[in-house]
């Protein structure tokens, strides 16, 4: 990086002396004016399929873009990409903060890499959404992938519902695979409200969880329980491990109550330790005999239709609020509509739609 910026440029008067730090950059903007500049949709679908990983980044992040020529651009790109994904493992994971998932994905993914896969890490943070802050997102928790040439890692961007980033992650997914990524890893915080979302995208969803005295279901909903298709309770080493497998015996039993999945996968429930590495190898056999056992029965392939069809309509959903919300005459017509609601003067119903005939054009006053 730092060899690039000793260059002489030869238009350029200014030199710097090899092995002196660049100092700030006067003018930021003209940076920016630059990196901003777009390729058509050939060259970055070409860069994608050659695994130029900065050419991905790049794509990926039109995709994150609210800007209606990028997400033009991105659209595209990712319709020529489609072609070309797909043929990958894809896993969800999740768990609350704390349970050990940067952990746990460092040592699975590195296995993983090492079994000759390329991995993207991609992270859905529904808490990002709400405090601008992040609890996931950050490349620093898995310093090991991150420096893998065969990882890509990539945070949620932080703005946008989560049906938004959900919608981009999913986007972002396919880029992936079409870049040669045969293993795909979405990672989120397990507080409730994108497991439904990732579970929507990922043929294998694993929830890891921490042995807890007589507490094991709580914090993580039922719900959520039963979307598994492995439970792994972490840090089962050292003084942990009875814990661990009193915690697995418990959840055992749980998911015996659950009625047998459509997938004809019975969940499995193991118990791993990223410090020791007890463990982590039939995870990933878990993963790996789930995936032959459900392409076998004709499930996956099912599944990912499914996928796909639910994906359309929230992709319809999507496009229609953001334009809804664009629109010219409800931006005026909002901020009053809606004190009118707070109020009490007029019901959320009504004011509904009457917005909604405002932007049909039925209603102009
Ligand atoms: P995250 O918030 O779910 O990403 O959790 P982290 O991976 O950051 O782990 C939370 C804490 O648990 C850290 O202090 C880790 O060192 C610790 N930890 C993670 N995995 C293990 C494990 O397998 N065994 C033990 N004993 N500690 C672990």
């Amino acid at each position: 990086m730092a060899d690039k910026k000793v260059e002489p440029d030869s238009d350029s008067a200014l030199h710097l002396t090899p092995g002196t730090p660049s100092s700030p950059s006067i003018n930021p903007s003209l940076r920016k004016a630059r990196r901003r500049t777009l390729l058509s949709v050939g060259q970055y679908v070409e860069g994608i399929l050659a695994n130029d990983r900065v050419l991905l980044s790049q794509a990926i992040t039109l995709i994150e873009s609210t800007r209606p020529a990028h997400q033009e651009l991105a659209r595209q790109i990712v319709e020529a990409c489609l072609p070309h994904a797909g043929d990958s493992i894809r896993v969800g994971i999740t768990g609350v903060p704390g349970v050990g998932k940067s952990t746990f994905i460092e040592v699975l993914g590195s296995r993983v890499t090492a079994e000759a896969h390329r991995l993207a890490v991609l992270t859905i943070d529904p808490s990002s959404l709400q405090s601008g802050g992040s609890i996931l997102g950050d490349k620093t928790r898995m310093p090991r992938l991150a420096a893998d040439p065969h990882a890509f890692i990539r945070p949620s961007p932080t703005a946008g519902s989560l049906g938004g980033v959900a919608g981009t992650t999913r986007e972002t997914m396919i880029l992936c695979e079409a870049a040669g990524y045969d293993v795909v890893f979405v990672e989120t915080v397990g507080v409730g409200q994108s497991e439904i979302a990732v579970h929507a995208m990922v043929d294998f969803f694993l929830l890891l969880m921490l042995a807890g005295a007589g507490d094991e279901l709580q914090g993580i909903k039922r719900g959520i329980i039963e979307m598994a298709d492995a439970i792994a309770i972490t840090k089962a080493d050292g003084e942990n491990v009875t814990a661990a497998k009193q915690a697995r015996g418990v959840y055992r039993n749980a998911l015996n109550l659950f009625p047998p999945p459509s997938s004809g996968w019975r969940p499995k429930v193991l118990t791993c330790s990223a410090v020791t590495g007890d463990g982590m190898e039939s995870i990933w056999d878990t993963i790996q005999t789930y995936v032959e056992q459900t392409q076998q029965s004709g499930y996956f392939e099912q599944h990912r239709r499914e996928q796909a069809r639910h994906w359309m309509h929230q992709t319809i959903e999507q496009a229609l609020r953001s334009r809804f919300y664009a629109d010219d005459v409800i931006r005026k017509a909002l901020p009053a509509i809606e004190q009118n609601v707070l109020n009490g003067e007029m019901s959320s119903f009504a004011a509904a739609h009457k917005l909604l005939s405002m932007y049909r054009g039925e209603d102009e006053d």
